[in-house]
């Protein structure tokens, strides 16, 4: 084992079950490791690197405010901060946006202003959030408490309360929960990711959707792996029909650097007052930079390529031997496998392809722009791989 690996075995806290592989530099969608081998990189740092490896008008947006000023504090005016804000408003419709670094701390911001407009419009005992069974919020204690998964809770109780898991496809269900608690609001992932690439059925959501109107519930949306051209669509929820109160989102925005934001529709934009909220790099100038060059560039043309390319991966897949089902949308794509996940993951880092699992699922979350033959010869590989 290399020098690296030992110093990193040793010294870095063991929460991450790594691959035997360094990644040393790459370019667009191909990264090389510390022997040089190159790989096609199907994860793009879990959905995050939107536009891949040291992208050249990431790069040059992020260099240049790092020459000007890479940090202020929220004490005082930024350019990118405040023009990122713009671009995410207009695109979306939403009013105003809190940055955070991440994607647990968007579902934080998201949390706390949907529970202080329900305290303040229905009483402060109105604090239950509906969140799915099988979701994934975050690893924070709260955004744990809202992940619908049990086997990420048992050893950090206790978690915070006020918490209720419905399950995902059943509006009825979820009703009857919401109608149970003193509810404050609902939350979901339109495309379940940690819980294996589960697209939410259209009539569940739109359903939920008119009911958290109706009873003035607020609608959470996270986005944090589903948003920023992800799925064909700038967010997930713009397949739906359907107008969220609050969207986090958070890993793609950046394009490779810790940004997380919480956009606010105009029913909560004013929720949140002096000193409600905070957060030291939150809107951080340079990750901001890096930010308007990605939300710049992911329009019409790039959201048509990435649907374009979906379907090429979807019907390259759908049906090949040791495949047992597709699922998912634009390029953020499920594969059921015959073989245990592991393995085929195996088998594609030693043909030079490197992809995500979601549970028993097979995971791909490629950079938007990844090219048309690059992505085919990456998909000839896995699903050699899937035999
Ligand atoms: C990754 C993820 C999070 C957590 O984001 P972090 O940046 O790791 O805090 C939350 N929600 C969803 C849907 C995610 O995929």
């Amino acid at each position: 084992m290399s020098e690296i690996k030992l110093i990193d075995k040793q010294y870095v806290a063991n929460t991450y079950n790594r691959f035997d592989v360094q990644i040393v530099s790459g370019h667009g969608s191909e990264v090389y490791d510390e022997n040089g081998k190159r790989y096609i990189d199907m994860g793009s740092g879990i959905g995050v690197t939107s536009f891949g490896i040291a992208d050249e008008e990431w790069k040059n947006a992020v260099i240049d405010q790092l020459g000007r000023v890479q940090h202020m504090s929220n004490l005082y005016y930024t350019e990118p901060c405040a023009r990122l804000a713009k671009l995410l408003c207009e695109r979306t419709g939403m009013k105003k946006v809190f940055f955070s670094n991440s994607g647990a701390e968007a579902n934080e911001c998201a949390i706390k202003v949907a529970r202080k407009y329900a305290a303040e419009h229905k009483g402060a005992e109105y604090s239950t959030v509906i969140t799915l069974e099988n979701s994934f919020h975050g690893r924070t204690l709260t955004t744990l408490a809202a992940t619908g998964q049990e086997h990420y809770h048992e050893l950090f109780q206790p978690l915070t309360p006020g918490f209720v898991h419905a399950k995902a496809n059943d509006a009825e269900g979820l009703i009857a929960l919401a109608k149970a608690n003193k509810t404050a609001a609902i939350m979901i992932e339109c495309i379940q990711g940690e819980g294996g690439v589960l697209v939410l059925e259209r009539d569940f959501v739109q359903k939920i959707a008119d009911f958290a109107k109706k009873e003035d519930i607020i609608l959470i949306v996270d986005e944090v792996q589903t948003g920023n051209g992800r799925t064909g669509e700038l967010y997930a929820y713009m397949n739906y029909g359907i107008s969220p109160d609050i969207v986090s989102t958070a890993k793609g925005i950046g394009g490779g650097l810790p940004l997380g934001a919480a956009l606010l529709s105009e029913k909560v934009e004013d929720v949140l007052g002096y000193g409600d909220h905070g957060s030291t790099f939150g809107g951080n100038p340079v990750s901001c930079a890096g930010a308007l060059s990605i939300i710049g560039r992911i329009d019409d043309k790039l959201l048509a390529e990435v649907r374009e390319k979906s379907a090429t991966v979807f019907s390259a897949l759908e049906g090949a031997e040791g495949v047992e089902s597709v699922s998912g949308m634009g390029l953020m794509i499920g594969i059921k496998t015959v073989k245990p996940a592991a393995e085929v993951l195996k088998k594609c880092m030693e043909n030079g392809v490197l992809c995500l699992t979601a549970k028993d699922k097979v995971r791909l979350l490629p950079a938007l722009n990844i090219p048309k033959e690059i992505l085919t010869e990456a998909v000839k590989i896995i699903k050699s791989a899937c035999k």
